[in-house]
């Protein structure tokens, strides 16, 4: 069944399962972009055409407030959403806007754990320019 493993989610945080909630997770799920709320709402909409715009927001809210979904605000203009994964950085490029997944394996985690201390979230922003804007860049002007 392919809402099973989202019901768990809401299942194992004792919130309420609602289907506009298990759409919202299954959409993250399957958008790793990061989109703005706005975003989800509006493609949602297309298959959903009741679904309310108050509904989307405030189901995003729950399942921040929940840590099953986290928030991002790398561009400093606008919230993006991301499942809740594992622990990662993010990198914008400046020129596409694209929010690109950076893994890590920061020594300042290693050193926050042996202090004792439980991470639960953490925001590292890089901002440059992307493989394919550069790579773009080279073919129109040549290197
Ligand atoms: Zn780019
Ligand atoms: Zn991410």
């Amino acid at each position: 069944m392919m809402y099973e493993k989202y019901v768990d989610l809401l299942k194992e945080k004792s919130i309420k399962i609602t289907p506009q909630r298990l759409e919202i997770l299954r959409y993250l799920d399957k958008n790793r972009n990061h989109p703005t709320a706005y975003q989800i709402y509006t493609d949602l909409k297309e298959n959903n055409p009741s679904l309310s715009k108050t509904t989307v927001y405030n189901s995003l809210e729950i399942l921040n407030k929940y840590d099953i979904i986290n928030t991002i605000s790398i561009t400093g203009l606008e919230t993006r959403y991301d499942i809740k994964n594992i622990i990662h950085h993010h990198f914008m490029c400046k020129k596409c806007g694209r929010i690109i997944d950076i893994d890590i394996e920061c020594p300042n985690i290693r050193k926050t754990l042996e202090q004792g201390h439980k991470i639960e979230e953490v925001h590292g922003y890089f901002k440059g320019r992307c493989r394919e804007c550069i790579e773009k860049e080279i073919d129109q002007y040549g290197s």
